[in-house]
C-alpha cells in the first residue's frame, strides 16, 4: 500500500491509498474531489472506496462528485456520523476493521473533534516497516484539533489511543499547521530541546513550500503538548498535575494563540 499526499483547499491533506498490483485506490477525507480526480487519471486507477474520519465539509467535500465518477465506490465514516457524511454506507466502531491492499485498518473512536470522529490505524507488516495513522483532526504534526463537540476528558481519552501507539508510526492528519502549532508549543515548553530542534526544521521545511505531513508518533510523543499531560514542565507550566486540567488548560490558551 502507498500512501500518496495531495493538497487541496487552502491547508488541507487529502490522502490516496494505492495498490500498485490491482491497480485500485482509496482516498481518506476528500475535501475536494477534483485534485483526486487528476491524481487517480495520472495513475489510471480506479476508486474504490472512501475513508472519512468525521463529517465537517473540508473532509467530506469530494464524497458526492466521486461517487458520480465511480458508482461502486465504498463510503465508509464513523457511526455516530450517520446522516452527516455524504454517501455513507458502513457505519464503523472501535474495533471495527477495514481492508485495502492486503492490509487490515483498525478503527478507533476518538470523540472530541466531533462527537463522532474515528481514526484508521493500519499496523506495519514487518518490523522494519512504519505502521500508518490516519487521524483526520484528532492529532495534528505539534498540535491538535479544536473541541467542537466534545470535552477535554473525551480528547485525553482520545489521544491516549492514539498515545500508545508504536513511535515508528506515520501521522497522517489533514492540515498542514505544523508550524503554527509548534510556535503555541514553545510558548508552553520553551525548555524542549526535542522541541526547539523540530520546530527549526519545520521552519526550514515550510521556507521552500515542503509538507510536514506525515510526521511520526515518537516525535508528537517527545514534542507535541496535547500528548504530554503528565510532563512536569508542562504541569508546572499549567498549574496542574490532572491530566484533563492541563489539557483544557492548554487547549484554551490554544485557541486564544
Ligand atoms: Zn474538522
Ligand atoms: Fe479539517
Amino acid at each position: 500500500m502507498q500512501v500518496h499526499r495531495i493538497s487541496a483547499l487552502s491547508d488541507n491533506y487529502i490522502f490516496l491509498l494505492h495498490d500498485p498490483e490491482k491497480n485500485i485506490a482509496a482516498v481518506v477525507d476528500p475535501a475536494q474531489a477534483e485534485p483526486v480526480l487528476h491524481y487517480l487519471n495520472n495513475l489510471k486507477a480506479e476508486l474504490v472506496a472512501i475513508f472519512n474520519t468525521h463529517h465537517h465539509a473540508d473532509h467530506v467535500g469530494g464524497n458526492q462528485q466521486l461517487m458520480q465518477h465511480f458508482p461502486s465506490l465504498c463510503v465508509y465514516g464513523g457511526a455516530e456520523d450517520q446522516g452527516r457524511i455524504p454517501g455513507q454506507k458502513v457505519l464503523l466502531q472501535e474495533g471495527d476493521q477495514v481492508e485495502f491492499a492486503g492490509r487490515v485498518g483498525q478503527v478507533y473512536f476518538v470523540p472530541g473533534h466531533t462527537r463522532a470522529h474515528i481514526a484508521y490505524y493500519f499496523p506495519p507488516l514487518t518490523n522494519d516497516t512504519p505502521g500508518e495513522l490516519f487521524c483526520g483532526d484528532t492529532l495534528f504534526a505539534g498540535g491538535c484539533g479544536r473541541l467542537f463537540e466534545g470535552t477535554p476528558a473525551q480528547m485525553v481519552n482520545s489521544l491516549s489511543k492514539i498515545r500508545a501507539l508504536p513511535d515508528h508510526t506515520r501521522v497522517w492528519c489533514a492540515h498542514e499547521y505544523t508550524l503554527n502549532n509548534l510556535k503555541f508549543a514553545l510558548s508552553v515548553d520553551y525548555d524542549n530541546s526535542d522541541l526547539q530542534s523540530r520546530y527549526h526544521q519545520v521552519e526550514a521545511a515550510r521556507q521552500i513550500g515542503k509538507a510536514t505531513v506525515p510526521s511520526l508518533l515518537g516525535s508528537e510523543k517527545h514534542t507535541n503538548p496535547f500528548l504530554r499531560w503528565d510532563t512536569p514542565s508542562l504541569q508546572l507550566a499549567m498549574g496542574s498535575n490532572d491530566p484533563v486540567t492541563v489539557f483544557a488548560r492548554l487547549r484554551g490558551k490554544k485557541d486564544l494563540f
